[in-house]
């Protein structure tokens, strides 16, 4: 018996969380279950986890909307993750669900997304699609699960169910199988779903702030969109005549400001609205819970709608993303036309390996299954690589060279 005392966290989230937020005692656990922490809740140690993984810090070299490397202006993965996770901690401390929890799922939530953004994805699904396509969700899950390589006593990082089911949520693959067992819990928790609402939210309003930084936009083009109007009124009804690149500044910020403290308001009346008093009532609900209030959404929409126009599909993007596909193609093509070629951890994961490889040297460690398909685990080396790292790879394939 151990006499050490219960650890304090608990105590800390027993007289803070608000009733509808996932307490630590309450997690469904750990794939491979591990004792409790004297100092760190378990949601903490998953964030931990998280940063110190290798995928997370490939993040810095992954296209947001633009190649990592265009200048050092503009948001990357990882910055991007970083505004996402600070905001929605915020919302997080203010509803009083967990922070903690909120901040893991915040971290975690883009560390599936591969190289080029989403036209690497849609580039990596196009190649798999005989064995089942590419979501970037769930290959975040894969990432966690299997691919990250940490401990010897077990695959993954071995995070909490709380955080792995955010990616089956998220997914668009209801009926994928490694998505059902979390499915079968229910709806998704509050401290998820703030987690996705506010990803909308920054990416919408950092894009716009990167395309005006990069002059793939002027403040003029903005006249006709509502909610740039209505910020820009808010601004300038405390400093008149402000424009240019201070206005652009503020502006972007108060967009991001009234943005979050609707979302915290609007949230907090349909907690109350739908009578939701326990995180079994969040997973049962069928209306959404976190969200903008109606107008601010219908405005918020209009701003996703001109990024798409003239933003997303601005010819230097495009011209960026068809490169990018065309990269992930042609190395897909070739590591499945000569799978020696792959990095021998990557080659090992493979069940055909030992017919091109030989037998291996050590025994593999505990936990690890070898995949069939030889797709899957060319798609999955591809999907972990940086933007810069994919361009380096093609070129040592296939411009004539004796570089090692
Ligand atoms: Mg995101």
């Amino acid at each position: 018996m151990s006499t050490a005392p219960p650890p304090d966290w608990l105590e800390h989230e027993a007289s803070w969380l608000a009733p509808y937020a996932m307490p630590s005692r309450a997690s469904r656990g750990r794939r491979y279950p591990e004792p409790p922490h004297p100092y760190r809740s378990p949601f903490q140690r998953d964030r931990e986890r998280i940063v110190h993984s290798s995928a997370f810090r490939r993040m810095t070299g992954k296209t947001q909307v633009l190649v990592a490397s265009v200048n050092d202006h503009h948001r990357t993965r990882l910055t991007h993750t970083l505004e996402v996770t600070q905001v929605a901690r915020t919302v997080a401390r203010r509803l009083r669900l967990n922070e903690d929890l909120t901040e893991a799922i915040a971290l975690a939530h883009d560390i599936g997304h591969p190289p080029y953004g989403h036209a690497g994805e849609e580039a990596l699904d196009g190649c798999l699609a005989a064995v089942g396509g590419f979501d970037h969700n769930l290959y975040g899950l894969r990432r966690v699960d299997e691919l990250e390589e940490r401990y010897p006593e077990h695959p993954g990082l071995n995070l909490t169910f709380e955080v792995r089911e955010a990616f089956a949520h998220h997914s668009k693959r209801a009926d994928a199988p490694e998505a059902a067992a979390f499915r079968a819990a229910g709806g998704p928790l509050l401290e998820a779903l703030v987690v996705d609402v506010v990803d909308g939210i920054a990416y919408t309003t950092h894009d716009l702030d990167d395309a005006l930084g990069l002059g793939f936009i002027a403040l003029d083009d903005l006249r006709d969109v509502a909610l740039w109007r209505a910020v820009t009124d808010r601004v300038h009804a405390g400093h008149p005549g402000l424009s240019g690149h201070a206005l652009r500044t503020a502006v972007v910020r108060e967009l991001l400001a009234w943005q979050v403290s609707d979302l915290i308001a609007e949230t907090g009346r349909r907690l109350a609205g739908h009578g939701v008093r326990s995180v079994a009532d969040v997973r049962a609900a069928l209306a959404p819970l976190v969200g903008l209030s109606p107008d601010l959404a219908a405005m918020h929409a209009g701003l996703q709608q001109f990024l798409r126009e003239r933003v997303y599909r601005h010819h230097r993007v495009l011209r960026m993303t068809a490169n990018g596909k065309r990269v992930l193609r042609a190395l897909f093509e070739e590591y499945v036309r000569s799978p020696e070629l792959l990095p021998d951890r990557h080659l090992r994961r493979w069940a055909g390996a030992d017919a091109v490889a030989g037998p291996p040297a050590a025994p593999p460690l505990p936990g690890r299954v070898r995949v069939e398909s030889l797709e899957r685990v060319v798609g999955d080396y591809l999907a972990g690589m940086t933007d810069r790292f994919a361009q380096q790879e093609f070129r040592r394939l296939f411009h004539p060279s004796i570089d090692l």
